[in-house]
This record gives C-alpha cells, sequence and structure tokens, in this order.
C-alpha cells in the first residue's frame, strides 16, 4: 500500500468542510472520533473504507488534479452528497499516522478544566457556553480561550459548528471528564 496517494493535494480538511453536506461534517467527524472506520486501505488512487452508522457503508473517495470524486452505500450518498461516512473516511486517511490513543487520554489538566466546565455550563443553562463565559470563569484572555477552544476541537473533545454561537459539544461521555476543581 503505497503512501503517497495521488490526490493528497486536494484530500485535506478544508476540502472536506467544503463538500460536506448539512451536518455531514460534524457527524462525520463524531463517528471518526468514536472510531466507526473500519478496514481502511488506499490503492492505485482509490481510498476505501467501511463506516459503521446505522449500518456498515462502504465508502470510496478517488481523485484527480483538483477535485475529488466519492460514493457511499447510504442513502445519502446514492443521492451524490459528500455525506458524513466520506467525511469519517476522509479523517480517518488524513489521521492515519496519529497517535493509537483515544484522545480522551491526551488532555492536559487545564483543558480538563476547560472540558468539565463545559459539561457542567451546558447542564445547568441548556445551552453550551460561550467564548465569554470561559474568560469569564477562568480569567483568561480572549485569545488564550479560543486557543485553548481550538486545541480541544482538533484534540477531538469537543464538535463546534463554525461561526454559530454556542454551538460546543462535548464528544467524551461524563466518566472521562474531570470534576471542576
Ligand atoms: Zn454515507
Amino acid at each position: 500500500m503505497s503512501e503517497r496517494v495521488p490526490f493528497a493535494n486536494v484530500l485535506h480538511e478544508a476540502m472536506i468542510a467544503k463538500l460536506a453536506v448539512g451536518t455531514a461534517l460534524q457527524r462525520g467527524r463524531a463517528y471518526f472520533v468514536e472510531r466507526r472506520v473500519q478496514r481502511v486501505s488506499c490503492a492505485r488512487g482509490r481510498l476505501v473504507g467501511q463506516v459503521v452508522g446505522t449500518a456498515a457503508y462502504d465508502v470510496a473517495i478517488w481523485g484527480g488534479r483538483s477535485r475529488l470524486g466519492y460514493s457511499c452505500s447510504c442513502p445519502a450518498g446514492a443521492n451524490g452528497d459528500f455525506c458524513k461516512h466520506c467525511v469519517a473516511l476522509a479523517l480517518a486517511w488524513i489521521h492515519r499516522h496519529d497517535s493509537a490513543d483515544p484522545p480522551r487520554n491526551r488532555y492536559t489538566p487545564r483543558q480538563g478544566q476547560y472540558l468539565a466546565f463545559i459539561y457542567y455550563y451546558t447542564k445547568l443553562h441548556r445551552r453550551p457556553p460561550a467564548e465569554a463565559d470561559m474568560q469569564t470563569y477562568f480569567a483568561d484572555s480572549p485569545p488564550v480561550v479560543h486557543g485553548m477552544v481550538n486545541a480541544l476541537d482538533r484534540g477531538g473533545f469537543i464538535l463546534r459548528t463554525p461561526r454559530a454561537a454556542r454551538s460546543i459539544r462535548l464528544l467524551l461521555p461524563r466518566d472521562q471528564i474531570p470534576d471542576l476543581d
């Protein structure tokens, strides 16, 4: 299996975000984090895998010089959408060399406190916190809070909708979130 895929220049996070339809980006990321992508392989410029959602769907992604082709055996895929399964397979490929440790084992103590705050704030207020709420609680500056939220997002601990206020959602179950000190 060659690591040098001919469409590496077009298969990246920004392209995935551009192609994904509706909630496919968020839900596909959750599938990736939940390790629902199986049997990923790439041969002759064609990336294939199976994504286990409601059922197990066969996904393929291939590419040319400036665009991607894709298919999925789910109903959205039959519709021609870049569905959540396509998103999950693409992310699994992009992140194939990342640590095998589950994300929950990799947050720092400070990140853990932010995760705990997001958990309790959401529970108490019935909506996720804004970054301003975190600035107030932690007495951190806006850039520090923003960097922290970005790091949590990159780490796969939270999901966000770009440019939407109060859209943070935790991807970790309660028992993997520390207490708020
Ligand atoms: Zn699909």
